[in-house]
């Protein structure tokens, strides 16, 4: 029988991309749950958000949970948006508008200081058993102009060493070396041990 685990997270590009790197198991979200709790991400590092969205789902569930934290860190910025990259222009603002405020603010500065990654944690809880979790970044450069606008969040603006962002090479490129992909692996390391 396959091996189903949960994502404590409602996000589709992410759980897109989880399904796809975790392909022997059959990934079950919040919404195929019927899970529709609000979770405060108040925590100060992404390892910290990933293990608060871990714990709350497996609470609720009692089975092994998966979460994903994760955002975009500009070097020229001290690490800003960091932990708040979904919602450091409030609750409201589009993932456009968001998009945009970072293209703006580098704008006319040099390649270099353009640099940035993506940061991935993800965390596993066992209810009262254990609890791990996983990092993996992703270093690349805020682009000057947005070419295609595919993928979700900010691949559109997030440029790789080559000169093409996360959204031009796709999904199929993207989940083989993605921040995501290298914390997921690790994952999948651990879960081959304990499932
Ligand atoms: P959170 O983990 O739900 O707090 O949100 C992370 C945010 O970081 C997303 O809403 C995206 O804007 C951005 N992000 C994280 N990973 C990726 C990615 O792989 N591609 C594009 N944007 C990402």
């Amino acid at each position: 029988m396959e091996k189903e685990i949960i994502v404590a997270s409602n996000n589709e590009g992410k759980i897109r991309e989880i399904q796809d790197i975790l392909n022997e198991y059959k990934v079950i979200s919040m919404k195929d749950l019927g899970i529709d709790i609000e979770i405060e991400e108040n925590g100060e590092t992404f390892e910290e958000n990933a293990f608060i969205k871990a714990r709350a789902i497996a609470k609720v569930t009692g089975k092994l949970c998966i979460a994903d934290d994760s955002g975009l860190c500009m070097e020229a910025f001290n690490g800003f948006p960091g932990i708040k990259t979904a919602r450091f222009l409030g609750e409201n603002a589009t993932q456009a508008e968001r998009n945009q405020y970072i293209m703006e603010k580098v704008q006319g500065l040099p390649k270099e200081k353009r640099k940035c990654k993506f940061v991935c944690t993800i965390a596993a809880v066992i209810p009262e058993q254990e609890e791990k979790v996983f990092r993996g970044e992703l270093e690349g450069y805020i682009t000057t102009e947005i070419k295609i606008d595919g993928g979700f969040g900010m691949d559109p603006i997030f440029e790789l060493e080559n000169g093409k962002t996360l959204a031009e090479i796709g999904t199929k490129e993207k989940d083989k070396i993605s921040h995501r992909y290298k914390a997921l692996i690790q994952l999948k390391e651990y879960l081959e041990k304990i499932m």
